[in-house]
């Protein structure tokens, strides 16, 4: 007998290779299948008659094969698959794109169900690369109805993980739920078991919605409760007063190359007076790409220096812990201080000297490594969506020689409303920049079609020609199979050989080896090269001022938020800046994709696109609700600011009855697997 925690190899038609590619997506056994959330769905609930299709319809279609066949096109090695279906009403085209395997599964006569977007080209219908299934019984999985589409690994085919998942639906009512339905019923949200079912298999858009609405209150009430439970830790903790020292900040303000804004000053003085206190701050420092975060923080850093006390900045990824030094390193030049970079490359020796530094930048290294600062009076976790509430307990758990907790602050550039904020982060002080330094111009961007590829190539020479950078940002390392999409080292190689053989062009991704990256960044940093390709690595708080260009290939494959923060990367020195959005070839016929990347030409404000972001969604796309990106699910749930309420109230109502959570043992490890599935993320 199948059940929830067998493994996935007992199910049908799983042998040792699928079971692979599952466990690459960490699916191990059955219950892993159903918590396996879909990202989209199609909406092939619209049947039409052929005869009734028009251009851009998404719809689908039953008929039965009249011609199926393979053939080569010239021009780029692509095999194409043409089929003409039939029903009585009429005739239509379907064509498919390397997957010449097709007419090995589909024969000439065989009835099938095809779901797609219509298209139009020289006055003819047809379906480009449609979803097809055969017509076996009167059920179909894959092309009729609200289709779930999932991530997938290589190779691992979406029908095939569709089906495993729809033939263990059954099992979701072995699953406990572990909300008290007392709570379910106040806030009138369905079972675990219900929410997965309607979310795997929906009859409509209320059901998705229902479901998802579970699912999310997962990620808001677990942390509301973590939230309290810091809190109320935290009230009974004692900080070191950092005193403010006037004169030393003075000086500093005034050594600076520019004026800060009335919103830096404003921050970096209700910092300064929350660490004077002896109760440890806990604050969030929020400010939108650019607005100038970093200053604010060395502030603090050099007043717990000048108070014989360490600080430390942790940064989510190596490249900008390593950037992070520099620019501390730099503009604390004239201190004469030790600050130490510790990330995971660094050698044993060098962490053991970085207990003795001042200031130690570094990345979660720092916390995951037990590394000893007896001093620690200040802790700063830069770009916080990357980082939880769990990195904030560690940081809680520092302690020291003597017996204090560290100050903690941590910055988000993620677009949160002030009363949002204060709602999702209930623990957190707040400080807002909500102003840019002067000067900055709004940066112009573009969506550049295919066929001024070329034009806008010649805009990039002549910029940099005049001494400017630029970033080309691509959505994948490697050259792949999927049509179209550019890879980084492609395009490196690419622009490097045939586009821009006069200039020096850097590559950089997630896989190479520290040092090379640092090196890269360094060279792209002293204007050593003036093109970075890279992927989405650069994402996160990298800072060249000299760089007014941004490209990105393959621009509809990013979210907005995501593109406003590649955007973030220029428009950071009073140059006019530039970003240019490149849309795949083969997808650009999608208006919502269109629509989505227009957003960007019209709006520079990062709240104002995470809104429409979301709405442009709308209820046909999901939010990871664990498995996916974190930013993601932040911004979903950010904006049900009702749910975030209720949710706030019932955390509050648990843990003021309960506050180790004794007598809710099952909340109890939910919360500690919940801790650590993002922790370990
Ligand atoms: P973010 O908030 O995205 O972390 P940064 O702190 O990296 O932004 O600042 C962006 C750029 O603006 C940096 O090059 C920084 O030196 C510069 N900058 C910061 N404050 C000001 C200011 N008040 N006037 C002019 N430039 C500033
Ligand atoms: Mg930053």
């Amino acid at each position: 007998m199948i059940h929830l925690g067998s493994p996935i190899t007992d199910l049908h038609r799983v042998g040792k290779a699928t079971a692979s590619l599952l466990k690459k997506l960490g699916l191990d056994t059955v219950q892993d299948l159903l918590f396996y959330l879909p990202f989209r769905y199609d909406d092939f609930s619209q049947s039409s008659k052929i005869d009734d299709l028009l251009p851009g319809m998404v719809t689908n279609i039953t008929g039965s094969i009249e011609l199926i066949s393979n053939k080569k096109s010239p021009r780029r090695r692509l095999s194409i698959t043409e089929a003409l279906i039939s029903d009585e009403s009429g005739t239509i085209k379907a064509i498919w794109f390397n997957q010449p395997f097709l007419t090995k599964s589909f024969q000439v006569g065989e009835q099938v169900s095809v779901a797609g977007r219509v298209t139009e080209s020289y006055g003819q219908l047809s379906f480009v690369s449609p979803v097809i299934e055969k017509i076996r019984s009167t059920e179909t999985i894959h092309t009729s109805g609200l289709i779930p589409n999932y991530h997938l690994t290589a190779s691992l085919p979406q029908k095939q993980l569709r089906l495993l998942i729809k033939e263990s639906l059954h099992l979701v009512a072995d699953i406990k739920d572990w909300l008290p339905q007392e709570i379910r019923e106040r806030l009138n949200l369905i079972s675990l078991a219900s929410a997965l079912k309607k979310i795997h298999s929906p009859k409509n858009y209320s059901e998705i919605n229902s479901g998802q609405k579970r699912l999310a209150f997962t990620e808001l009430f677990l942390r509301q409760i973590k939230s309290q439970m810091i809190k109320r830790e935290l009230s009974t903790r004692q900080a070191f007063p950092l005193k403010f020292i006037e004169s030393e900040t003075k000086n500093f303000v005034a050594s600076l190359p520019f004026k800060l804004t009335d919103a830096q000053r404003k921050s970096a003085w209700e910092i300064l007076q929350d660490i004077s206190r002896s109760t440890p701050m806990s604050r969030l420092l929020a400010g939108d790409v650019g607005s100038g975060k970093t200053i604010v923080i060395i502030m603090a850093m050099l007043n717990a220096v000048k108070n014989g006390k360490q600080a430390a900045l942790m940064a989510p990824t190596e490249i900008l812990a390593q950037q992070h030094y520099q620019t501390v390193t730099n503009f604390l030049a004239g201190y004469n201080l030790k600050i130490s970079l510790l990330t995971r490359s660094t050698k044993l020796s060098d962490k053991r000297q970085a207990s003795e530094a001042q200031i130690v930048i570094g990345t979660h290294a720092i916390i995951q490594e037990k590394i000893s600062l007896p001093n620690l009076a200040l802790a700063i976790i830069d770009e916080q969506h990357r980082f939880g509430v769990v990195q904030r307990k560690k940081i809680l758990e520092f302690q020291n020689n003597h017996n204090y907790t560290p100050h903690f602050l941590s910055l988000t550039a993620t677009p949160i409303p002030r009363s949002l904020a204060l709602a999702i982060y209930g623990d957190l002080d707040l400080s807002i920049i909500d102003e840019k330094p002067a000067g900055r111009k709004p940066i112009i961007t573009k969506i550049v079609l295919e066929s001024k590829r070329s034009l806008a190539y010649d805009f990039i020479r002549e910029k940099i020609n005049s001494g400017q950078q630029a970033f080309v940002i691509c959505p994948l390392i490697e050259a792949s199979d999927k049509l179209g999409v550019r890879s980084a080292k492609e395009e490196w190689d690419h622009l490097s050989k045939k586009i821009f053989p006069d200039f020096k062009i850097g590559l950089l991704h997630g896989k190479m080896k520290s040092t090379e990256k640092e090196k890269i960044m360094a060279d792209f940093l002293n204007n050593k090269l003036q093109i970075l390709v890279s992927t989405s690595v650069i994402e996160v708080g990298v800072d060249v001022p000299n760089a007014t260009l941004m490209l990105v290939e393959g621009a509809e494959r990013f979210g907005l938020s995501q593109l406003h923060q590649f955007r973030g990367r220029v428009g950071r020195s009073d140059k006019q800046s530039y970003c240019l959005l490149f849309p795949t070839k083969e997808i650009i016929d999608n208006d919502k994709t269109l629509t989505r990347l227009e957003a960007l030409t019209s709006h520079q404000d990062g709240l104002e696109l995470a809104k429409i972001d979301l709405k442009l969604r709308g209820s046909g796309e999901l939010y990871g609700t664990g498995q996916s990106g974190f930013p993601e699910i932040q911004i979903a749930s950010l904006f049900d600011y009702a749910q975030i309420k209720k949710a706030q109230a019932e955390a509050a109502k648990l843990i003021s009855s309960d506050p180790d959570l004794s007598s809710h043992p099952i909340i109890k490890a939910k919360l500690g697997e919940w801790e650590k599935a993002i922790y370990l993320e």
